[in-house]
């Protein structure tokens, strides 16, 4: 197969010859201003494996003059039906390069090339979904009486910016730039520095798709030398940041200066409550998902356990052992949890389970950064398992953002309850019961944008996303999604 061929390649190369170099501004490939470049690592190796340019304000300016001049001239107001094909046509290219898609986003995160399929094959998916809705952001009519006529329409609001982050490259540039292109919106990108790769080569197949040029435009670089300047850019029209809180707020300053409009996905520290009454291995397998898939790397993890005190021994016994089964290796060997993404985010995770050493936690599983053999110096965290921690303690409350469970012990559903809503954080909450009406009684109480009930990543992309407190505001995804890269007009005319 494909794949197999690229990985041939790359254990050949120790690189891929199909890697972007530039930015990709107005349908081209293009060099920066200055000709600077930086590395990017394969987490499972500790290597770099390429370089990529390293742009600056100057870029970002191009790259934003370019995206104006498109959308003014062609991508505005071209009809609604031919977005659609062109969005159509970029789902399906999707699929077709699905293979090199895939392979680069494995070695560019670490996560296991099984998990990064998944995620092209969700890219394309989210085009799909998107292509249909071009036609279809009708406005109201209002009764106004026989001497008026009045009605809205939804314009797009402009030239949109999106800050993607290392964690899901090609998923969270695929759900921004589609439903902006969709509404009628034209694209600036920056991928995260970790993980440039596959925003550019996702621009290059919207390019051969029909995208016109401009359109949508990726610049690669920092976030202090490219992402600032973006925020901070007066034609920027819209903002969309994914990352952390602290970043967050930096671009919603940056966004009150101009009175840009932003969408902020930020952080999580989700809870997964299992109440008594659980299927037990139906929950046991979702915590394990929830904590472990793209090794803990996820906003919306389930890195809390709320359970049941009456269940804890059974489920724990089950859980420990299946967390010890649980096999490490590269991403591109496709393993059960792969490496986390750089050197200094495995010094933070293992410092967050260091300190709790150190304060006599109760860890049942893992706790050691690790090695796999034959990856040289690879980042690996053990999958981990704290057990008993108290509300208060830190694991509890800050995101570790790795493959680190926190387990919390509740008396009943009510302390349950409690103990998920214990949080500056509001992304997701799981719930494992077979009462369906205690289930949607806890769902109505938890402050969180999304509630998974006896599956968690429960939903797809009709299923609006977003957080509530600490973890931002406003949604992505579904018909919700789209409203964020709209402005309404509203028409009232005297014709009498
Ligand atoms: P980060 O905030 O460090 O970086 C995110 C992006 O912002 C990167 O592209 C970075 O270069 C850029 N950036 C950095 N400084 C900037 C600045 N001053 N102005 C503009 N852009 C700047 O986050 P990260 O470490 O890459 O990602 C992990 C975080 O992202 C976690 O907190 C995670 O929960 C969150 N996240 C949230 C979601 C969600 O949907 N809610 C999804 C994925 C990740």
């Amino acid at each position: 197969s494909k794949s197999a061929e690229l990985i041939k390649e790359y254990q050949e190369t120790g690189t891929l010859s199909a890697l972007p170099s530039g930015h990709f501004i107005d349908g081209v490939f293009v060099e920066p201003s200055h000709n600077r470049t930086m590395e990017s690592f394969d987490p499972g190796k500790g290597k770099a494996f390429a370089r990529f340019t390293a742009g600056d304000a100057g870029d970002v300016d191009k790259a934003v003059v370019s995206s104006r001049y498109a959308f003014e001239t062609v991508w505005r107001d071209l009809a609604p039906v031919e977005r659609c094909r062109i969005l159509q046509k970029a789902a399906k290219l999707i699929l077709e390069n699905s293979d090199l898609l895939s392979v680069v986003e494995s070695l560019d995160s670490g996560k296991p090339l099984q998990e990064a399929e998944g995620d092209v094959r969700g890219a394309a998916r989210t085009f799909e979904y998107y292509a249909g809705a071009c036609d279809k952001l009708q406005g109201d009519s209002f009764p106004l009486g026989p001497d008026y006529v009045g009605y809205s329409i939804h314009e797009p609001v402009g030239i949109t910016a999106h800050i993607i982050p290392w964690n899901f490259p090609i998923s969270t540039a695929a759900r921004g730039f589609a439903p902006a292109l969709a509404a009628g919106c034209t694209v600036v990108a920056k991928p995260a520095e970790q993980t440039p790769f596959t925003a550019l080569l996702l621009a290059k197949i919207l390019s051969d798709a029909g995208l016109p040029n401009g359109v949508c435009n990726v610049v690669t670089g920092t976030g202090a030398e490219v992402g600032a300047p973006l925020t901070q850019h007066p034609g920027v029209d819209h903002i969309t940041f994914t990352g952390s809180v602290e970043t967050g707020k930096r671009v919603m300053k940056a966004a009150a200066d101009d009175i840009t409009r932003v969408v902020l996905e930020l952080g999580g520290k989700s809870p997964v409550v299992v109440l008594a009454d659980c299927d037990l291995d139906q929950a046991v397998s979702g915590v394990l998902g929830a904590i472990y898939e793209n090794a803990g790397q996820i906003c919306s993890a389930g890195s809390r356990l709320v359970i049941e005190r009456s269940i804890h021994a059974p489920f724990m016994e089950a859980l420990v052992q299946r967390t010890k089964d649980l096999k490490l290796g590269h991403g591109l060997d496709k393993p059960d949890v792969g490496p986390v993404n750089s050197s200094e985010h495995l010094a933070k995770i293992a410092g967050f389970v260091e300190r709790a050493k150190a304060r006599g936690a109760k860890i049942v599983a893992g706790g050691n950064v690790t090695g796999v053999p034959g990856t040289g110096d690879g980042w690996f965290f053990e999958p981990t398992i704290v057990d008993a921690v108290d509300a208060s303690d830190e694991l509890a409350q800050e995101e570790i953002f790795g493959p680190v469970l926190t387990v919390q012990i509740a008396e009943d559903a009510e302390h349950a309850l409690q103990l998920a809503n214990d949080s500056q954080y509001g992304l997701v909450a799981g719930i494992y019961t077979k009462d369906f009406a205690k289930a949607h009684q806890m769902a109505r109480k938890i402050d969180a944008g999304q509630i998974y009930i006896n599956e968690y990543f429960a939903g797809g992309i009709e299923v609006p996303f977003g957080g509530n407190k600490k973890s931002g505001f406003g949604r992505e995804k579904g018909i919700e999604g789209l409203k964020s890269y709209c402005k309404t007009k509203s028409v009232a005319a005297k014709i009498a």
